[in-house]
């Protein structure tokens, strides 16, 4: 992919929608030993609250999406919830690869698995998994972004994501926050010197 000589790796971070993921992924990228930098997804949907585009997310068009998909721009793609598509741009890691950067990503649980399907050798795929079903609710409905249905919609999800944590290379139990952050660093941390080691 990229013709640089770092040899970047690829930090994948997977779970239901509430589960603390984005709060974890965001604590990684604050340390700088770890040298991360976030994959920025593009995405049909609308921004939320704050969001800005370029930054969370590249927010196009559902047309722009699927001409994207036509022209095999995307390392993989989902439409994660009905007419809602998000998808990792070729470009993007090629672009955070070119920075001497190791890439993280916020994904949901097919889109990590795939990509870990075709960079076996330099990916972790981590899945974050929240106390419980009613505990997500409970976050989501805190949360206040979505409405009740939009919510039922991503718990329906959680259910059926929850069961894919097993094909995951870890899996941290995000009870609490301040435990499942320092698991993350360390874990990350040494996948990261283990791999430095091998000189891969
Ligand atoms: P949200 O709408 O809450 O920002 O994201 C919904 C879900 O889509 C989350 O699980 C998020 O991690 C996932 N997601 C974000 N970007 C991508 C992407 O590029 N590919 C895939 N497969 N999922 C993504």
């Amino acid at each position: 992919m990229s013709d640089s000589n770092f040899n970047g790796k690829l930090i994948v971070f997977s779970a239901p929608s509430g589960s603390g993921k984005t709060t974890i992924v965001r604590h990684l990228l604050k340390q700088p030993v770890l040298n991360l930098a976030f994959s920025v997804s593009a995405t049909s949907r609308m921004p939320r609250g704050e969001e800005i585009d370029g930054t969370d997310y590249y927010f196009i068009s559902l047309e722009t999406f699927k001409s994207h998909i036509k022209n095999g721009d995307f390392l993989e793609w989902e439409e994660v919830y009905r007419d809602n598509f998000y998808g990792t741009l070729t470009k993007e890691v090629n672009r955070i690869w070119a920075l001497g950067k190791h890439v993280i990503f916020d994904i949901d649980v097919a889109g990590g698995l795939r990509l870990k399907r075709k960079f076996p050798d330099r990916t972790i795929a981590v899945f974050v998994k929240p106390p419980s079903i009613d505990e997500l609710k409970i976050r989501l409905k805190k949360r206040k972004t979505e409405d009740d249905e939009k919510i039922n919609m991503r718990i329906a999800k959680a259910s059926v994501e929850l069961a894919t944590a097993p094909q995951f290379d870890y899996v941290i139990k995000n009870d609490q926050l301040d435990t499942a952050l320092e698991e993350a660093v360390q874990l990350v941390h040494g996948y990261l010197s283990e791999s430095d080691e091998q000189g891969e």
